[in-house]
């Protein structure tokens, strides 16, 4: 606390992120990194931009990796935003939302960000419950609001929505945005981005730190209509001018041309998600169903906050919120087969 800032600065409440622990020791399957590396063609991205373009300033508009986007994306560079991860892209998208009359509607339990932004930019809001099997229910959400933002897949249930219910809640809300944060779409979601023609209202937001595998490298990006795209350079324009720097430029650019490796890496995932389910199943867990890297699930008998302690002790992390009503679930990040068998049997041993 200073004096010196303002009672609204020493009031924030800060959004705190997973534990990034030193020693590499650990099974870390609390913050939904992918357990592969990016593509090898991203690193050779990153060497050859090391070897002689550093002294200068990266392209303030990142076109090159508007381009690969729109390219994969179909769609114009004019509907694509790109930021320092998804996470800068959603806060200059709240900052568009200031001064609403309405509240900002989300779901109850999603990405503990959004009303950390709403915070620091004094946006209201209002949430809407999930239903008792933990889904987003839009035939809910009253079109009397100042926007809707929900995750597709939700985080941390890891439940997807189809494109129709979305779609019908586009057909309905047509006087504010709708944002959509597909953090995690690529592992069994189909992206609303298909739609950004038709609706002049919806904003898809993604980021290569899954599904692409550079959380490290801070890399996120939105589609959507070019004047809900213009608001959001003007306020990065007033933020930030070089948002993205030139590795981040290039490495994306490179993940994003490689499909292949995309797709490999993905369908692992997908697959070992799908058998540790099962795992965890045959364990007396009840998971909810994922669309995810990750599961959510909660034990039929043991406590999930001394679940994640013992496991902690067998090092292996995974993540436990103890907000209300998923306080009895553990979200478990999908590792390689080889981390996923690891936790079955710390898991074995501690019941
Ligand atoms: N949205 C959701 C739902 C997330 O879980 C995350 C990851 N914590 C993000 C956005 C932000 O991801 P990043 O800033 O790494 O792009």
């Amino acid at each position: 606390m200073s004096r010196f800032w303002s009672a609204k600065v020493n009031e924030l409440t800060p959004y705190v992120p997973g534990e990034q622990p030193k020693v590499s020791n650990l099974i870390k399957l609390n913050t939904n990194e992918n357990p592969y590396g990016p593509s090898p063609k991203v690193l050779e991205a990153l060497k050859a931009e090391a070897a002689d373009t550093l002294r200068l300033y990266p392209d303030p508009n990142a076109e090159q990796l508007k381009q690969a986007l729109a390219d994969y994306y179909n769609v114009s560079p004019r509907h694509v935003f790109v930021g320092n991860g998804s996470d800068e892209v959603l806060a200059h998208t709240f900052q568009g939302l200031l001064k609403q009359d309405k509240p900002l509607i989300f779901p109850d339990i999603s990405y503990s960000f959004y009303p950390v932004y709403c915070g620091l930019y004094d946006i209201k809001y209002t949430n809407q419950l999930l239903t008792e099997s933990f889904e987003i229910d839009l035939s809910q959400y009253p079109t009397e609001n100042g926007g809707i933002i929900f995750p597709n897949p939700n985080a941390p249930t890891g439940r997807v929505l189809p494109l129709s219910e979305i779609e019908s809640l586009l057909k309905r809300n047509t006087e504010t945005v709708v944002v959509i944060d597909e953090a995690y779409i690529d592992f069994g979601g189909e992206s609303a981005i298909s739609l950004v023609e038709n609706y002049p209202n919806l904003l898809v937001v993604q980021t290569l730190s899954k599904s692409r595998s550079l959380a490290g490298l801070r890399v996120g990006f939105a589609i959507g209509h070019p004047a809900l795209i213009d608001g959001l350079e003007r306020v990065k324009n007033s933020f930030n001018s070089y948002p993205l720097d030139r590795f981040a430029i290039s490495g994306a650019v490179a993940a994003i041309k490689d499909q292949p490796y995309f797709e490999q890496t993905c369908n692992a995932i997908i697959e070992s998600r799908n058998a540790l389910v099962e795992q965890l199943k045959g364990l007396n867990f009840d998971v909810l169903p994922s669309a995810t890297n990750f599961v959510f699930a909660r034990h039929a008998t043991h406590d999930a906050g001394e679940l994640a302690v013992k496991l902690r002790e067998k090092s292996i992390i995974v993540r436990h919120f103890k907000q209300e009503r998923i306080q009895h679930y553990l979200r478990i990040t999908i590792g390689t087969n080889e981390e996923c068998q690891a936790l079955v049997d710390a898991i074995k041993d501690i019941l």
